[in-house]
């Protein structure tokens, strides 16, 4: 018998990845799946980033390069950052990871540890609870509610603060609610966290670039009272449809940044260089495509919405961000999981159930529209018939 540490029993996973397996089954049998479940772009990553990963090939970048990444690239991320959120920060303190996770697990692994508790947003993206599990700490959940459009209450996130609260992540633009949390709401929390110097945040800013009607992307960067302890979570995935590549960073705070580093030492040595090579294109080549992709979203979001509320049962909120819509279920008397069932099996259409972003997530299901605007309909047609 091999005997592993006690810890790997509390990892979990992303479930999501399940339904996607199921639905790729099913459509090898032969069945007809829209798929709403995956959360990616749908779209391909621009030509011009992946020339120049082709380019970068050619030209002999073949080695490890440093660990938080080369130095052009982490400059490309700083004038990003300055561009769209209008703050300067040091390239020194950019660590550039293989996807957005690698940031959010080198954050729980730092503050993470038995007697330590660390607040995470819930129904929120599953790999934060499973991470917070596996470190030993306390996975204590911020509950984000509908009524607020999946925001929280910043006196009710206060609350939960106590001596051994290590560290608090934040998402917005969020998965898989789709809710954008609005300025208000987290001036109010940075100021209550200025009574509380010891806690850290993390904030997860993976969709930042997704939102609708004219909303503003509030960054928690925009705050600099909080600055020394903020880390803040970005990558290439989303905005430039590169999932498949691996590429995320980190700006993190300068006592935190060597850390970091050492954790990329350890793990990974440094992301592929070629890679790295197409993020760069990616920040300084053309925004276009994104534009256009963001512009797709936000019809297929309109989309959607409408024709989920037309279901008998089912009411949805209008996501501010990102590319879900989370309509909240329980008029159908059906439980999450039970429905995410039925939709696949009897009319192939994929979601996730709200359960797999956490309790809070019962009475809900995911559904994502990084799908076109024909298959949207075509599923929200099969549903009706399903639920008729
Ligand atoms: N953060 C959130 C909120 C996400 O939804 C995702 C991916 O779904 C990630 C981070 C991870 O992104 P990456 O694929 O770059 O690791």
């Amino acid at each position: 018998m091999l005997r592993l540490s006690e810890k790997m029993s509390r990892l979990g996973t992303e479930t999501a990845f399940e339904v996607l397996a199921r639905a790729d089954a099913l459509a090898r049998q032969g069945r007809d799946i829209v798929n709403l479940g995956i959360g990616q772009p749908d779209f391909k990553t621009p030509g011009h980033v992946v020339e120049a990963a082709v380019k970068a090939l050619r030209d002999g970048h073949h080695g490890y390069t440093p660990a938080p990444g080369i130095l052009e690239l982490r400059e490309a991320v700083a004038a990003d950052i300055a561009l769209r959120r209008s703050v300067e920060v040091d390239p020194a303190h950019i660590v550039v990871v293989p996807g957005g996770k690698v940031t959010m697990f080198f954050a729980i692994a730092m503050f993470g540890e038995p007697g330590a508790d660390i607040l995470y947003p819930n129904p929120g993206f599953p790999i934060y609870e499973s991470v917070i599990n596996w470190s030993g700490a306390r996975a204590v959940a911020i509950p984000l509610l509908e009524e607020r459009d999946f925001s929280f209450d910043a006196q009710a996130v206060l609350d939960l603060v106590t001596p051994r609260t290590r560290l608090v992540i934040l998402n917005s633009p969020a998965n898989p609610t789709g809710g954008a949390v609005p300025r208000a709401a987290i001036e109010r929390l940075v100021e209550g966290l200025l009574e509380h110097p010891r806690v850290a945040v993390l904030s997860d800013e993976i969709y930042s670039r997704m939102t609708y009607d004219g909303r503003e992307h509030v960054s928690l960067l925009d705050f600099p009272e909080i600055a020394d302890r903020l880390i803040l979570l970005d990558g290439w995935s989303k905005t430039y449809a590169m999932t498949g590549w691996r590429m995320g960073y980190g700006v993190w705070p300068q006592a935190l940044v060597e850390g970091a580093t050492r954790l990329a030492v350890n793990c990974h040595s440094c992301v592929n260089a070629a890679a790295q090579y197409a993020g760069l294109a990616a920040l300084t080549g053309p925004q276009d495509s994104v534009h256009e992709m963001v512009r797709a979203f936000d019809r297929r979001r309109r989309v959607i919405v409408d024709g989920l509320n037309r279901l008998p049962g089912v009411r949805c909120r209008t996501p501010g961000g990102a590319f879900y819509a989370f309509p909240n279920v329980t008029g159908t008397g059906m439980e999450a999981r039970t429905l995410q069932s039925l939709l696949l099996e009897e009319a192939g259409v994929a979601t996730v159930a709200g359960t797999s972003f956490g309790a809070h997530g019962e009475g809900y299901l995911r559904f994502s529209y990084a799908n076109s605007v024909e298959n949207i309909e075509r599923a929200l047609e099969r549903i009706a018939a399903l639920l008729a």
